[in-house]
């Protein structure tokens, strides 16, 4: 062939090669069925647990309520000015991901991810139908025929009820779970629930059954970033190519000592769920699952080689293993500095978050003296300023409040009177669940010091008259010394 002939260029596109992950056992495996038992249970029974908070409130234990803009978790309630809370876990849930990523790699990918948890469930429901890898490959090679149709239909079939089992679980999150359940089947429910059922279902049934590795390698940005939370300390899964290459088959009888650990038998790539083989390096696409590390373990079981060929090894450990040393001790690895600074800022939003919770007042109120005009020297000489006062009933029955107020040093101002427009004292009950905007009014006795100052700060206090309640405000009281 002549060098100056024109050389083809590689296509752009490449068909997707399906994957058929054969059946493995071994401690990872084991560990993945434990965190997909924990995470579906979680996941499907969270909303079906009650939690008593009295007649007015809602008894579902987690619940987002959107029509009254709130979330509950089981004692807690977060309102929409309280919004921080939830940036603070969304802030904590980065960080953790940060540093278990720097600590042993895409331990979120492979564990935990419900990209990973549905993918599982729905290739061991093809695995139950269909078989194992071999018996998937022939069915996909095999024409049309009865009995094609039947496990096709089967399969799609359960992994549709599953979808639907996931897009329902999720609504339930969002209203009262057995009233809508009930909704749903007597044709009751919004349409917007009927639509993200169908919506959740698809997505489901299309990314756990269709898409699977491709949604990891494609469309998910974490493969992308992630590499910027890893260093040579960071635990990833690789093969001791130094102990298995050469690799060669294993022959009956024969013994070859020029040969590696490694016996070409293929298992650590028919396990993994990606499609691809460890031995080549680190990829991509490695979501490290450990699935490859149980299967090389069994055959190194089975020919009496010792195990972890494939293995959690740490980049800065492989010049030690080659030279034939040890490597060194995991926990040296985890704890370093990076990891500690993630723990320490994730514990250190934590620990805010926590202490936030329980010193936010059970009392929520705000007050705004009006600008315009300051004040008003009524008939009698006395001077009035006006307040728009919010407060927010945040129990579940009728509350009264009683509004008082005092100098910022905490003691009576002479005369001053406070009158909430509307009503006829210093109280004001607010219906349960809802805020109240109300003007207030103060009110200086002609020729008073309060009446005749520029300024005079003050002190509002909140208190709930039917418990211990009680929170407070500074505010001002603007007198005729202005002019
Ligand atoms: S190479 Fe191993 S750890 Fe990585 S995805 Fe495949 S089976 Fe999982
Ligand atoms: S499972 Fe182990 S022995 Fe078999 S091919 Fe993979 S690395 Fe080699």
């Amino acid at each position: 062939m002549s060098s100056t002939e024109p050389v083809e260029p590689p296509p752009l596109y490449a068909a997707r090669e399906p994957i058929f992950p054969r059946r493995v056992s071994g401690a990872f495996r084991n560990l993945k069925w434990a965190l997909l038992a924990v995470m579906l249970g979680i996941y499907y029974i969270t909303p079906w647990i009650r939690w008593d908070r009295g007649p007015a409130l809602p008894d579902q234990a987690v619940l987002v309520d959107l029509a009254n803009r709130r979330f509950f978790f089981f004692m807690i309630e977060i309102w929409p000015h309280e919004f921080y809370f939830v940036a603070g876990l969304l802030i904590m849930a980065g960080l953790g991901l940060f540093l278990f990523t720097s600590a042993a790699g895409r331990v979120w990918c492979g564990y935990a991810c419900p990209q990973t948890v549905w993918t599982d469930l729905y290739i061991l429901v093809e695995r139950w139908v269909e078989g194992d890898r071999n018996a998937r490959i022939r069915l996909l090679r095999q024409k049309w025929n009865f009995e094609k149709i039947r496990k096709r239909f089967t399969k799609w079939t359960i992994w549709l009820l599953i979808g639907v089992a996931t897009g329902g679980a999720w609504v339930f999150y969002f209203t009262d779970a057995p009233t809508l359940l009930r909704d749903l089947f007597t044709g009751d429910a919004s349409p917007i629930a009927y639509t993200t059922i169908a919506v959740a279902t698809l997505t489901t049934f299309a990314f756990g059954g269709f898409a699977r590795e491709q949604i990891c390698i494609y469309a998910c940005p974490w493969p992308r970033i992630q590499a910027a939370m890893m260093d040579e300390d960071t635990l990833v899964i690789a093969y001791r190519e130094w102990r298995g290459e050469p690799r060669g088959k294993l022959k009956k009888g024969e013994h070859d000592p020029t040969q590696g650990d490694c016996i070409d038998c293929m298992a650590c790539f028919n396990v993994c769920p990606m499609g691809i083989d460890i031995r080549d390096g680190q990829q991509l696409e490695c979501i490290t699952c450990g699935l490859c590390i149980d299967a090389c373990n069994e055959m190194m079981d089975k020919i009496g080689k010792p195990r972890g060929l494939i293995g959690y090894m740490a980049l800065k450990d492989e010049n030690l293993e080659r030279a034939g040393g040890h490597p060194r001790n995991i926990w040296k690895h985890i704890f370093r500095p990076r990891t500690l600074l993630y723990f320490g800022l994730w514990a250190a939003i934590g620990i805010g978050l926590v202490v936030a919770l329980f010193m936010r007042s059970p009392i929520d109120f705000n007050v705004t003296p009006n600008r315009d005009p300051l004040y008003v020297i009524q008939g009698d000489g006395s001077v009035r300023n006006i307040y728009t006062l919010r407060l927010r009933n945040k129990a579940g029955d009728d509350t009264t409040f009683k509004v008082s107020i005092v100098g910022v040093d905490g003691q009576p101002v002479d005369g001053l009177t406070v009158h909430l427009e509307g009503e006829d004292a210093d109280t004001v009950t607010v219906p349960p669940d809802e805020t109240l905007t109300q003007r207030l009014y103060l009110e200086a006795p002609a020729g008073s010091p309060l009446a005749t100052a520029d300024r005079t700060d003050l002190r509002l206090w909140i208190e709930d008259t039917g418990s211990t309640d009680r929170d407070s405000s500074e505010t001002v009281f603007n007198g005729t010394g202005q002019r």
